[in-house]
């Protein structure tokens, strides 16, 4: 069997940690978000990329989700030292010789693509990761500081501002010009399914279907699409996903974001038992929905929910 999943960092790296559980034999291909990438001392950093690697190489930091196991901080600190910034995006020793690497393939000519898979030979992932571009996409957010209307990054939003102002609108610069990397095309439509992890509906799995080709693709490929939702009781279950929702003028429920997605996408939909009054309301929308516990305390709660993705696509397949 070959799944295709459209990935952001931890809501995806979870679930696909209980994918590889639940379909021992299945080839899945990761299309992994790219809009949260940012240039930071000079380097190439792929927050969402890396946060897969080391989620499914067993490199992750379990307790935070992203960035290295036993990690220090004395670059950081040096850098502090010389005054150079930014403090605020947590950059740790280990995780720094990724990217050293990642920038110096780069400057070498090699696609974004080919250095992905380079670095996944050392931390053999188990799936084949894909950014979902090799050209650059920069998911922006506007802002409204102190009166003044700004466009920022939108690390600067997430880790500097904790998205504690609201967002009036999330624009993935370069998107419409971007072009699918190597491989996603191909991938999708050689897919048997298509899962939507509980990532982020609008910077992550939304960022991917903004590169022009990938959301048709999804749509043509004539197979079961099915998410899994990343709000559970009118709320992110990690995060502040509801400020980018808003954004976008989506309330934050799980039967909103379904509805965002739209029948034309999605042909199945997973709530969380708590959500388990809204699943009428996804179904008349036309999207099949169940409602099965989603909280991803542990690995194997992941890939119960990887299952139950699985059996509701052969559900909708029949
Ligand atoms: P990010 O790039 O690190 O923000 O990660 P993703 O976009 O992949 O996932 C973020 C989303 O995952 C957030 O909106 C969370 O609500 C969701 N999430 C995190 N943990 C869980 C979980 O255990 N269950 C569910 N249903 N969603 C989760
Ligand atoms: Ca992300």
């Amino acid at each position: 069997m070959r799944i295709v999943v459209l990935a952001g960092g931890i809501g995806g790296a979870r679930f696909l940690r209980g994918l590889k559980k639940a379909a021992p034999d299945a080839a899945i291909t990761v299309i992994g978000n790219t809009g949260d990438d940012i240039h930071l001392f000079g380097l190439k950093v792929c927050p969402d990329l890396d946060t897969v690697m080391y989620t499914l190489g067993g490199g992750i930091n379990e307790d935070q989700g992203w960035g290295r196991a036993d990690e220090t901080f004395r670059v950081k600190e040096e850098l502090t030292a010389y005054g150079v910034g930014p403090g605020w995006f947590g950059l740790g020793d280990r995780d720094f010789a990724t990217h050293i690497v990642r920038t110096q393939m780069l400057a070498a000519g090699y696609p974004l693509s080919a250095v992905t898979e380079a670095l996944c030979e050392r931390w053999q992932p188990g799936v084949r990761l894909i950014p979902m571009s090799d050209d650059r996409v920069e998911t922006h957010v506007a802002v409204e500081v102190d009166g003044e209307r700004k466009a920022v990054h939108f690390q600067e939003y997430w880790v500097r501002l904790r998205a504690s102002v609201d967002a009036h609108a999330i624009v993935p610069v370069g998107a419409e010009q971007a072009k699918p990397a190597p491989g996603v095309l191909e991938a999708i439509a050689e897919a048997d399914i298509v899962l939507f992890p509980p990532s982020n509906p609008v910077v992550s799995v939304g960022t991917i279907l903004a590169v022009p080709g990938i959301r048709e693709a999804i749509a043509e490929a004539g197979v079961p699409v099915v998410g899994l939702s990343p709000i559970v009781g009118d709320a992110p279950v990690r995060g502040m996903a509801d400020k980018v929702l808003a954004a976008v003028g989506v309330e934050t429920t799980a039967a909103a974001v379904a509805e965002h997605y739209g029948s034309g996408l999605l042909d199945g939909w997973l709530v969380d038992t708590v959500d388990a009054g809204t699943v009428e309301r996804i179904e008349s929308a036309g999207i099949r929905c169940r409602a099965i516990p989603l909280l991803m305390t542990d690995e194997d709660t992941a890939a119960e929910m990887a299952r139950e993705a699985l059996t509701l696509a052969e559900e909708v397949r029949a």
